[in-house]
């Protein structure tokens, strides 16, 4: 099988390799599925892994097949399998279990060890190929009604989880009722989590870079969402001008920012931080400042990374209500379509110089 891969801690290396077929028997207990990949969504991790940021191959490789953003149909199942059936449409989640409490509760994305495992990512190979075996309890469903949003699943199980750990954490306060939020940067994460904000009846701001009219402005009014270009308005004249927000999702890739938002929560208020950023910048922060109102207004900052199967299914149920509420809308963070794993380069072509590309995806097969 073809697959897409590039050799860790090695600079641009992103090449065609090759994979057997994987069976059923690979999995033990029944409890295989094999899945026929269809798409295969790439982000800002899968650049700075082909920028040898970080990334390591499976023991016994010297290649690391990259994609994590799965989504596919069933060919075959196990004895055991029952929440699934050949024919049915799927993702997958991309963390393995290592050895921790967390791991084996199903949690392996709280993981409390150093290393972590995680498909196209880290020390596993990911879905960039024509077919993948995986244990039962990784593969979720996708409803043939969300076909069309395909490799949306996995960053939305993100932003799921990370929202879902602010409200968890806020429990701290005993009662918590945020109206306002700010969300800093307008990708994928960006986006989707001004969704489940939008679902959850707070009023949100989406902060990007790009002046508007542009397609992130438009999905961001789409989601009944105010789209703040930062290049007229900083976070901080925003929140002299609407308040102080409860709630900060910070998903724009850039550390600087993360520590700014920090200047303008609001009390009682979180931020989350989502962004995973390879690089070494350093900034200055005004720390007695911060400090001192962090403490006198009882703030929190809480980093959130990966999903578990449950914020899969909650990120799905999520973008169905998302359809239903701002039809059509979802489906614009969609924009760049690769034809087959042979357009490898054009791929990470896209993924690095493409400024209008919201979302690159490898159309892999037809179904
Ligand atoms: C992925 C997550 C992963 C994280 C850290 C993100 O791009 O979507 O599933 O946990 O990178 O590797
Ligand atoms: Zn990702």
């Amino acid at each position: 099988m073809k697959a897409i891969a590039v050799t860790p801690r090695v600079k641009d290396s992103v090449h065609l390799a090759d994979l057997p077929m994987p069976t059923l028997e690979q999995v033990p207990l029944g409890r295989g599925v094999l899945v026929k990949v269809l798409k295969v969504g790439v982000d800002a991790t899968d650049r700075e892994i082909n920028d040898a940021l970080y990334g390591n191959a499976p023991p016994g490789f010297d290649f690391l097949v990259l994609g994590h953003e799965s989504f596919g149909k069933v060919v075959e199942v196990g004895s055991k399998v029952k929440h699934v059936k050949p024919g049915d449409y799927v993702t997958c989640t991309v963390r393995r279990p290592g050895g921790s409490i967390y791991d084996r509760i199903g949690r392996s994305d709280i993981t409390s060890e150093e290393v972590y495992y995680e498909r196209g990512i880290n020390l596993r190979h990911g879905f960039l190929t024509e077919y993948f075996v995986d244990d039962a309890e990784f593969i979720v469903r996708m409803p043939i009604g969300l076909k069309h949003l395909h490799v949306l699943a996995e960053p939305m199980s993100c932003a799921a989880k990370a929202i879902e750990q602010a409200f968890e954490a806020q429990k701290r306060l005993q009662v918590w009722e945020p109206k306002l939020a700010f969300v800093t940067g307008a990708g994928q994460i960006g986006l989707l989590a001004t969704l489940i904000l939008r679902l959850r009846g707070l009023e949100v701001y989406t902060l990007a870079r790009g002046e508007a009219p542009c397609l992130k402005s438009e999905i961001v009014h789409g989601l009944g969402s105010t789209y703040i270009s930062t290049k007229h308005q900083s976070v901080k004249e925003l929140a002299a001008k609407v308040g102080k927000p409860d709630l900060i999702v910070e998903a724009t890739g850039s550390s600087a920012v993360a520590f700014e938002a920090m200047e303008i929560l609001g009390h009682n208020g979180v931020e989350v931080w989502t962004s995973i950023t390879g690089g070494q910048r350093t900034v200055q922060v005004p720390s007695d400042n911060l400090n001192l109102n962090w403490v006198l207004g009882n703030k929190l900052l809480l980093g959130s990374v990966n999903a578990n199967y449950r914020h899969f299914e909650k990120g799905i149920a999520d973008l169905a209500l998302g359809e239903v509420t701002y039809p059509g809308v979802i489906e614009r963070i969609l924009t760049t379509p690769v034809k087959g794993l042979d357009n490898y380069r054009e791929m990470m072509r896209l993924l690095v110089e493409d400024k209008e590309a919201l979302k690159v995806y490898v159309e892999v097969a037809d179904e």
